[in-house]
């Protein structure tokens, strides 16, 4: 290896490659990292913990594995970050939020540890909205993160975080988790390439729950080849036993990557195309995508969604209940936060609530109390459930007459801190993405450059059917081929991360 190159100019594949053969090693890649993080972070703050020791320890088994004739795994040496909703042994698992400041991990994530087991090399934890609650890691109770192509803008969220490190080349390959969006905006805003597959196609075991029937795990990265690459290691092993939702996906996201899209066909939604508040660039970034999937021969087709314009709505039911439910556990006795010097049980619990949660979490936990309340469940849970039929049964029938849809992951590009004061429109930064949790189905956040009016990475999004997630990544290589993929963002480019 020639000096001065910096490890963030190499995929996941090269590094995995040049671990294997000896052209440097995976401690050596692992400094490099880390020496990335030390002189990029400052600006970023993607990360709520480095992981030095855990990084090294792993690299190093890595290089012991090889020096002994072992094979090493796909991933072999590649640096990795995991949003802090993530369990690891070794590391705090905050979900961003004082609730959960001082929790150690109990054990590993399934999804982390597949990682791992592939090679990974565990660089830390970044940062996210409170539980994953919103679409800017602003809600984060330590610190915002800041986006790699403009530090005065945010990275998306919730896993602004994965998203951040990977955009600023601190790491290669990251882990989100997307509940409406969370990792196909975050990728959309940062530039990068961020996949939400299948429900139930990736383990949660470990991963903090946030809606238990819409959450799932993905991966990120700067090209579609390193996410597949990921999503291997995440599905190799087949079905969790310790998550019951969980299923065999037991395919190879490489294998028909490079396959022309010739002869299959690529949905349209026309009013998706004219939804107000999508911004020109990002619309226009959707019409490069259909234009380059055509003269590579693809078909493109109109379908309908019908019912998608009452997805937020349903979602803004559904989420909040599951919320409720799942964060009631964090009642000052058996996990984090616990309010000193309270006489009452009630009062501890109550005084932990209130100070350990931040004003969202809080927010989305009054909203799940009272729609899950008696009278009000009918009313709205109820109708909410309905609905999330309905639009499955549009995606079904949609599927019937084309392989992918495609349509915007974001509907502009990153905004401002502070700038989206009002939630519920914020809550509207996911409108292209949060049909698909409602679905269950998977999808991807693929880079389109930068946007002609602000300069910011623009992007296309593609759905599919249920466990048809390696078309989508077909699809995906196919946009990147004909406009060019993600890069790291130039103001941190080959800033320190150096092999030597
Ligand atoms: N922005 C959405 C919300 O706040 C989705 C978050 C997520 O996917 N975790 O609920």
């Amino acid at each position: 290896m020639a000096a001065a190159t910096s490890f963030d100019q190499l995929s996941a594949a090269q590094i995995a490659a040049g671990v294997a053969s000896g052209d440097f090693t995976a401690v050596e890649v692992a400094r490099a990292a880390l020496d990335a993080v030390e002189s990029r972070d400052g600006e970023v703050q993607a990360f709520l913990q480095v992981t030095p020791e855990l990084a090294l320890e792993a690299a190093a088994a890595t290089d012991a594995r090889r020096a002994a004739g072992e094979k090493l795994g796909p991933l072999a040496g590649v640096p990795a970050a995991f949003k802090d909703n993530m369990n690891l042994v070794g590391t705090r698992t905050t979900c961003a939020s004082r609730m959960l400041a001082n929790y150690e991990s109990p054990y590993t994530a399934t999804c982390v540890q597949r990682l791992i087991d592939a090679g990974a090399t565990p660089v830390g934890k970044t940062n996210m909205d409170e539980f994953a609650f919103g679409s800017s890691t602003e809600s984060s109770a330590f610190h915002p993160t800041y986006n790699p192509w403009d530090t005065e803008r945010v990275p998306g969220g919730s896993s602004g975080g994965s998203a951040a490190a990977v955009a600023a080349g601190e790491v290669t390959i990251s882990l989100g988790s997307d509940t409406g969006g969370s990792i196909r905006q975050p990728a959309s805003l940062c530039g990068v390439v961020g996949m939400k597959p299948t429900y139930g196609a990736v383990s949660r075991y470990g991963v903090v729950a946030f809606g238990s029937s819409l959450d799932q795990v993905g991966p990120f990265g700067r090209s579609v080849a390193d996410v597949a690459l990921a999503m291997n290691a995440l599905v190799a092993g087949g079905r969790d036993p310790w998550d019951s939702t969980s299923q065999d996906c037991p395919v190879d996201f490489l294998e028909h990557l490079e396959d022309p899209v010739e002869g299959r066909s690529v949905g349209v939604v026309p009013e998706l195309m004219e939804a107000a508040g999508l911004a020109q660039e990002e619309r226009d970034a959707v019409l490069l995508a259909a234009r380059s999937l055509e003269e590579q021969g693809a078909r493109i087709v109109e379908v309908e969604l019908p019912n998608i314009a009452s997805a937020i709505a349903a979602y803004y039911v559904i989420a909040p209940c599951e919320a409720f439910s799942n964060l009631a556990r964090f009642d000052g006795v058996r996990y984090g936060y616990q309010e000193p010097g309270c006489p009452t049980l009630a009062e501890q619990t109550s005084k932990s609530r209130a100070h350990g949660f931040g004003e969202e979490a809080k927010r989305r936990q009054m909203l799940g109390a009272y729609l899950l309340s008696s009278g009000v469940y009918e009313k709205y849970y109820y109708p909410a459930q309905q609905v999330r039929t309905l639009i499955t049964a549009d995606y079904a029938r949609a599927y019937e007459k084309c392989d992918v849809i495609l349509m915007p992951a974001s509907p502009r590009t990153a905004f401002r801190l502070g700038e989206m004061s009002d939630p519920t429109e914020m809550y509207a930064s996911d409108m292209f993405t949060i049909s698909n949790n409602i679905a269950g189905n998977g999808g991807v956040s693929v880079p389109m450059g930068l946007g002609a009016a602000s300069g910011l990475p623009v992007s296309a999004q593609l759905q599919g059917p249920a466990f048809r997630d390696r078309s989508l990544l077909t699809f995906a290589r196919a946009i990147e081929r004909a406009v060019g993929g993600a890069c790291v963002a130039p103001a941190f480019a080959g800033r320190g991360g150096e092999l030597a």
